[in-house]
Order: C-alpha cells, then sequence, then structure tokens
C-alpha cells in the first residue's frame, strides 16, 4: 500500500514539474514514507530520519515530509522529537503536503483521485479500498489508515486502462481487507470489479491482496475461478493457529471457519496457490497454542507462510490490555521452528512443477537471465528469448523453497491478450 501511494504522491509531482533526484542532497523536497505496522519498520524509519537530520545540519537544503502510518490523528508527540521536520502527514493526506508546501493553488485542488501513477514495469498496484474496520487488537493499521473506503469502481478502471496504456501487463487490486470492497457503498463488489476489468485489451492478469477471511465470499471465489485474467492465487493471512490466541486477536473468525474458505477454494480450484501470514509470540501464546499453529500449518500446506513475531503497537487495544509476554529468545525460537517447517512445506509443493510448463509474465532480467512469476505468484529465473512485458511458456527444470528455474518452452510464443 506505501508503495502505492508513494507512486501517487509522484504521480502528482511530476503534474506540477518537479523531477526525482538520484541523490537526497540534491533535492529540495523530501518525502519520507513510513510503516509501522511492526518495530523493525518503525525503528528503520527512526534511523532514516536520523541520517536527514545530519544532512540537514550538514547544510542540505531541503524541506522534509514525513507521510505514512507513523503519522496518526496528533502529531504533537512527532514535532517535538523531529523538529527538524516541515510536515507530517497521515497517510494518503497529500492535499495537506500541497498546502504546507504553498503549492495547493498549482493542484486546482483536485490532486487526488486523477493524479494516476506512471508505470514503472510490466506490474503495479492498484489500491481499491482504503482503512480496514476490523481492530484486530495487536494492529495500528485502522488507526492510521482510518476506516474502510472503497474508490469508485470507474475511477479505478479509468487508472487501470491508463497504467495498461503505458505498459502494465498486469495489476494487484489492494486493500487492507481487499474483499470489503463494496462493502461501505453497497456498490459493486470485487467480482464485479474484476469483471469490468477483464475487458481492458493487453491487461494480462489480475491479482488483488490482501484476504480478510470473513469477507471472502463464494461470489468473489466463483469470479476468480470464472474470470480468466485472474490469477488463482489468495493471500489469506489466519495470522495463528489456535481458536483461543485468534479471539485474543479478536480476528473476528475460527480455524473452522478459515478452514471452510480454503476448503471451498479448493474445491472449485484444487490447483489454485494459498499464502499465509502468521503471528507468534502473542501476548499469552503457551507452548500449546503454538503448536496449534504448526499443526495447522501442516494441514493446509501453504504455498508460504510470511511469518512475523509479535512486537507491541503503542496505540493499540494489546499493547494496553495485555502483557507481551513471551520472551524475545522463545519468540526467535518459534519463528525459527516455523520457518523450518514453512521451507519444507514450500520446497515440496514447488518441487511438483518441476517437468511442468507455466505460464510466466516477464518482469526483468538479471545477471544474465529473465525473472517473472506465474500466474500461482511463483517467483521464476530463466533463460531464452523474450522481452519484459511478454507472457511467455516456461518449461520449469530446477525448483527450491524460493524460486523455480526454468528455459522458455520452444514453441513458446508472445501471448498478446
Ligand atoms: Fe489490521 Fe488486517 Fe486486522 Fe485490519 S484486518 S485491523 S489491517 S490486521
Amino acid at each position: 500500500m506505501n508503495v502505492a501511494d508513494s507512486a501517487k504522491l509522484a504521480a502528482g509531482l511530476d503534474r506540477l514539474g518537479w523531477t526525482a533526484t538520484e541523490e537526497v542532497t540534491d533535492a529540495s523536497l523530501v518525502v519520507l514514507n513510513t510503516c509501522v505496522v511492526r518495530e523493525r519498520s518503525e525503528l528503520r524509519a527512526v534511523s532514516r530520519l536520523g541520517r536527514m537530520k545530519v544532512l540537514k545540519q550538514k547544510g542540505a537544503d531541503f524541506r522534509l515530509v514525513v507521510m505514512g502510518c507513523m503519522v496518526g490523528p496528533r502529531d504533537d508527540e512527532l514535532r517535538r522529537r523531529f523538529p527538524y521536520v516541515d510536515h507530517f502527514a497521515r497517510p494518503q493526506h497529500f492535499e495537506g503536503i500541497f498546502d504546507a508546501l504553498g503549492l495547493a493553488e498549482d493542484t486546482g485542488g483536485e490532486f487526488w483521485p486523477t493524479s494516476f501513477p506512471a508505470p514503472t514495469g510490466p506490474t503495479a498496484y492498484v489500491p481499491i479500498i482504503e482503512g480496514c474496520d476490523k481492530f484486530c487488537t495487536y494492529c495500528i493499521v485502522p488507526f492510521r489508515r482510518g476506516r474502510e473506503r472503497s474508490r469508485d469502481m470507474h475511477e479505478i478502471r479509468e487508472e487501470v486502462a491508463h497504467l495498461v496504456h503505458g505498459g502494465v501487463r498486469e495489476v494487484t487490486l489492494l486493500g487492507q481487507t481487499v474483499e470489503a470492497y463494496g462493502l461501505d457503498t453497497g456498490g459493486p463488489d470485487l467480482g464485479d470489479l474484476m469483471e469490468s476489468l477483464s475487458d481492458l485489451p493487453n491487461l494480462a492478469r489480475i491479482r488483488f491482496l490482501t484476504s480478510y477471511p470473513k469477507n471472502m465470499t463464494p461470489k468473489i471465489i466463483e469470479a476468480v475461478r470464472d474470470l480468466p485474467k485472474v490469477c488463482e492465487f489468495f493471500n489469506i493471512p489466519v495470522q495463528h493457529g489456535s481458536d483461543a490466541v485468534l479471539e485474543r486477536m479478536r480476528r473476528g473468525y475460527t480455524i473452522p471457519d478459515f478452514r471452510e474458505k480454503v476448503e471451498l477454494i479448493r474445491s472449485m480450484m484444487p490447483r489454485a496457490s494459498i499464502t499465509t501470514d502468521l503471528i507468534v509470540g502473542f501476548c499469552g501464546e503457551t507452548d500449546a497454542e503454538f503448536a496449534e499453529s504448526l499443526t495447522l500449518l501442516e494441514e493446509i500446506r501453504f504455498d508460504k507462510v510470511h511469518g512475523a513475531m509479535y512486537s507491541p503497537r503503542p496505540g493499540t487495544y494489546a499493547a494496553r490490555k495485555l502483557a507481551d509476554d513471551v520472551p524475545p529468545e522463545v519468540k526467535k525460537e518459534r519463528l525459527h521452528a516455523l520457518e523450518e517447517l514453512e521451507e519444507r512445506i514450500s520446497t515440496s509443493l514447488n518441487l511438483a512443477y518441476e517437468g511442468t510448463e507455466q505460464e510466466v509474465l516477464v518482469e526483468g532480467k538479471r545477471d544474465g537471465r529473465w525473472f517473472g512469476r506465474t500466474r500461482s505468484n511463483k517467483l521464476v529465473h530463466f533463460a531464452g528469448e523474450t522481452a519484459v512485458g511478454e507472457v511467455v511458456q516456461v518449461r520449469i527444470e530446477r525448483a527450491s523453497a524460493w524460486s523455480l528455474q526454468g528455459t522458455t518452452a520452444d514453441d513458446a510464443l508472445p501471448l498478446i491478450i
């Protein structure tokens, strides 16, 4: 979401005639887009701010804006901690940045929504719903990004058409809870939106991120099955394998509910790729509760698991009311155990790709080899004759937990949709 927000701001600045510099010291404006969803990302933002301070002290002459999740409704504390920052902007509050810099008149008051990001390759992110209404006890997002607000379907279509015109072949529709699209307006849902985008010529693929199990309806799953351009790939964060922990997290579903969604997907699309996010060391997590997470991973066999150690986010219910009582070394051990299991499962799932031919969208070339992704979102490195943006058939020769290796199939032709 932050990548998409940065691209949007860059598009607005571009429209005003600003250009990007290679070096911070050559810039007259620096915008630091921050994420505080985990402690580590917050520490990185703070460290980057420290570097900006030093540059300013050494005489660099730029205005500094901090944007994103680090900025809440009140910024007094941030102003006290970082007095050298010129402006703090909440996520997507682009207009405030232009006002603060005295550029508001130039924007014609219509920065959002008509400044579409310039494509930077064959794939692009497109936010379709902002904010989150779920208030999981550990999560800062609803406090920083506000309530769920769906964008107008026609405006999204216009943005995707603009991107496709600029060479984009694959769009990922974004939301913190992407299947909630349309719930706040009572308008078209995610399935309707994907259907509307499907007829854009030269758009080859549609993906969506991130799923919230409760909002995932059979109608949306059917749309994935029935619309050829929509990839059979689901990222559904389960966050924990124990119902007791899910309740402490206030995730709003149980493991049987989650299992039911996975079964529904697999009954409609047996080869769908399913990934998940999972937190270890949440408040009060016992050995037995952690073991339930491992058991769930063994049972579902996700294509990929994004594991994270719990860290309290100030301002959340968990930070205020629940004890962060799992010692750091235990959290590390549990994450390690999860990653070992994940690697074993991913390897065995990826090995099944060996000897098959996969449709790959070519994203670039590195060290003399092309790379791109399958419809199931597997990263593939391969040899052969092709070009960025083409959709080619690749024969998979080797697989590891992290990627597939192969060669373009002899009879592969560029697929122009
Ligand atoms: Fe945060 Fe996701 Fe829960 Fe929303 S659904 S509160 S974004 S974890």
